[in-house]
């Protein structure tokens, strides 16, 4: 289930984003799931094949070099399928920026991870958010950066360990999502949708009004690293 450490399968990127996690943080979908949610909004990124091979060297220094960005969040995809890179790439970052906090999505509970093989349990153990838990249209709710109300966010270490408890005593709602429309007529979104069928309902307003969904990997005229 882990791929090698020195490259990732990616199957997106997005260096500024302030809807999935705190403040302003970095954002690696990873491509390839194991899982098939009911429902899963990023059913492009279940198949292992057809993502961009990154070297791990070469998305760390990018990412250390956002230098108004306090983080990165790794979502998918299944992070912990890739486990091995991901680690390595947190290390790397933290060379260059022993701050860079990190968060990830999993399908899998935090139990079952911790129970993982080494490669999972050394990326639990460079996180400072995990959102744990397979989607559950059923169980769909507008939760902060959470889909259903069996994913857990949980604080692995200090870092955002007050923010946590305050989102969940007193503030655990949706943080919506963010669109970004090009100058070519293309559009991207990122963001957990806090209805259910807001992806369709999004792109097939945007599609009947000339925009087209932005596919090709690239964000800013650069491909993915
Ligand atoms: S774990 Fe996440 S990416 Fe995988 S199928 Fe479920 S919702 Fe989709």
């Amino acid at each position: 289930m882990t791929g090698p450490a020195d490259t990732l399968s990616l199957a997106r990127t997005l260096d500024r984003c302030t809807v999935l996690g705190p403040g302003v943080r970095a954002v690696v979908w990873v491509q390839g799931c194991p899982l098939r949610c009911k429902g899963c909004v990023a059913a492009e990124t279940l198949p292992f094949e057809g993502g961009t091979p990154v070297a791990v060297p070469e998305l760390a220094a990018h990412l250390a070099a956002l230098t108004d960005v306090e983080g990165v969040t790794l979502s998918g995809g299944e992070p912990f399928a890739q486990a091995e890179a991901l680690a390595a790439l947190l290390d790397a970052v933290r060379e260059r920026r022993p701050g860079f906090s990190a968060m990830a999505y999993s399908g899998f509970r935090h139990e079952a991870l911790r129970r993982g093989t080494p490669a999972q349990q050394a990326l639990l153990d460079r996180l400072d958010l995990l959102v744990d838990g397979p989607y559950v249209a059923t169980r769909h709710a507008p939760l902060r950066w959470r889909g259903s109300a069996n994913q857990r966010l949980l604080a692995l270490t200090d870092r955002y360990a007050a923010l946590v408890a305050q989102i969940a005593d007193e503030d655990d709602t949706s943080a919506g999502v963010e669109v970004s429309m090009g100058a070519d007529g293309s559009f991207s979104w990122a963001g957990v949708p806090p209805v259910p069928g807001f992806r369709e309902t999004l792109e097939a307003r945007l599609e009947a009004r000339g925009f087209v969904p932005r596919t090709d990997r690239t964000q800013k005229g650069r491909r993915t690293p």
